[in-house]
């Protein structure tokens, strides 16, 4: 595979961008890869190399790259003004939208990317509760700021993680504010009772927040009850619930995954698929809660210049509307199905340790043994063999994330072709492994 241009293309801009990448998740070894054009399930890179691409724009894709009537709304809305300073019937519409579809989404708020979604949830939790403490769970991202971008991916010591002994969070980067690390604590996930020794022995925790299931750590399910345990247990405990659906948001139900495992948080945050790759989030919740962010009334501001602009609301109207009966849905739980299925029977046929987990499109593959049920079981997948696989799958023309806690998936516009071609690739790799193991 030719790269020349990307790699020229690196030379020049590390010099005035740091790493060549202005998002770190986009730097590779040894030189990032510079995208030239996305179409449905392709993406092509500046050397023209085709790739069918499993990064879906780290899960904003649902629908895939330029889908058609998204590009229109997009279009038509650039006619009549982007942002002015004042609110829009479309902003309203969106609004109703996601308060019809989701759950606990009895009112909705509006900005422009998950991490400020979330900063704005904490916000709320603490202003509506008085309370000062999060509680977050260990290979859950929730962004980058201070208080959220903590044990996201902690190096482990010998077998076990950081949050395996203690709830002290470790910061994922320098230049974080003291108070923030010392206003979070972390728990294990999938571990309710770690959680309520937690609750019993602190009075001033403001809100649990949690992924549903853990993408940033690859794909972690939630075991049976564990999220209804963390409902019950909250409550319990006068502690809100927040769920971030930045990823999980439209892929496992229309509601989320609080429609799929029928929990119902207090606050819930949404990005990335609600408009198919155009910059919106959606801070959403229950009345009572929500109310706070009432400008005069309330005692939580919320704002922002290019909350609900124009082209990313007319983005998501268009995305919404293929959203709502469940079909993109089913198809991505058909997708997950075939991708598990298909890894399990090459793992049956070669004996290779490992294992392919996935749920609404979204999957990761982990060499190791059992199942991965939390931060530390991902963390002890073997590094080496999925870097070989990554490397693998790029030469054969699909876009893999170079990290083995990434995250990657399927759109609606990836067909059966697709999916034969990764499956394909996984079976002769495995092979590979065997044939090498088998000496
Ligand atoms: N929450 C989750 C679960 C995410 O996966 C991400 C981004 O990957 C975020 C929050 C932050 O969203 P954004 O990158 O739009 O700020």
């Amino acid at each position: 595979m030719n790269l020349d241009k990307s790699q020229k293309e690196f030379d020049v801009a590390k010099l005035i961008v740091t790493g060549g990448v202005h998002s770190g998740f986009r730097y590779r070894d040894p030189f990032p890869i510079y995208f030239k054009k996305a179409k449905g399930s392709r993406v092509w890179d500046i050397d023209d190399n085709e790739y069918v691409d499993f990064l879906v724009a780290n899960g904003a894709c649902i629908l895939g790259h330029g889908d058609s009537k998204v590009t229109e709304a997009v279009v038509e809305q650039l006619q009549t003004g982007l942002t002015v300073g004042l609110e829009t019937e479309r902003s309203i519409e969106v609004a109703q939208m996601l308060h019809d579809m989701i759950p606990s989404a009895e009112v909705v708020k509006l900005s422009n990317t998950g991490t400020e979604a979330v900063m704005h949830a904490i916000q709320i939790a603490r202003g509506y509760t008085e309370k000062s403490m999060i509680v977050k769970t260990e290979g859950c991202y929730h962004g980058w700021q201070d208080e959220a971008h903590l044990s996201v991916h902690p190096k482990l010591t010998g077998n076990k993680s950081p949050g395996e002994s203690s709830t002290r969070p470790i910061p994922e980067s320098d230049g974080y504010a003291s108070s923030a690390i010392e206003n979070v604590s972390v728990i294990p996930y999938n571990d309710a009772e770690a959680f309520e020794r937690l609750a019993k022995g602190k009075d001033h925790i403001a809100a649990l927040i949690i992924e549903p299931v853990v993408f940033n750590s690859g794909c972690i399910l939630p075991k049976d009850g564990y999220l209804q345990e963390l409902r019950e247990i909250t409550e319990r405990y006068g502690i809100l619930l927040i769920f971030d659906e930045v990823i999980t948001g439209f892929r496992l139900a229309p509601g989320g995954a609080q429609e799929y495992y029928s929990v119902k948080p207090d606050i819930s945050v949404f990005g990335k698929a609600i408009a198919n790759g155009f910059p919106l989030s959606a801070v959403v919740g229950i009345k009572d809660v929500m109310q706070i962010t009432a400008p005069k009334t309330g005692r939580v501001s919320f704002a922002g210049t290019y909350n609900g602009n124009q082209p990313s609301l007319a983005a998501s109207k268009a995305c919404l509307d293929q959203l709502k009966d469940g079909t993109v849905q089913s198809k991505l739980r058909r997708d997950s199905q075939t991708l598990m299925r298909r890894f399990e029977e090459s793992t049956n046929r070669t004996g290779v340790k490992a294992r392919l987990q996935s749920i609404g499109g979204q999957f990761q593959v982990y060499f190791r043994d059992e199942l991965v049920t939390d931060y530390a079981s991902a963390a002890r997948s073997d590094k080496t063999k999925y870097a070989a696989l990554c490397d693998r799958l790029l030469a054969s023309g699909m876009l893999f994330h170079q990290s083995y806690l990434f995250h990657h998936g399927v759109s609606n516009a990836h067909d059966t072709a697709d999916i034969e071609k990764l499956c394909v690739c996984f079976e002769r790799f495995l092979e590979e492994i065997r044939r090498r193991e088998s000496g």
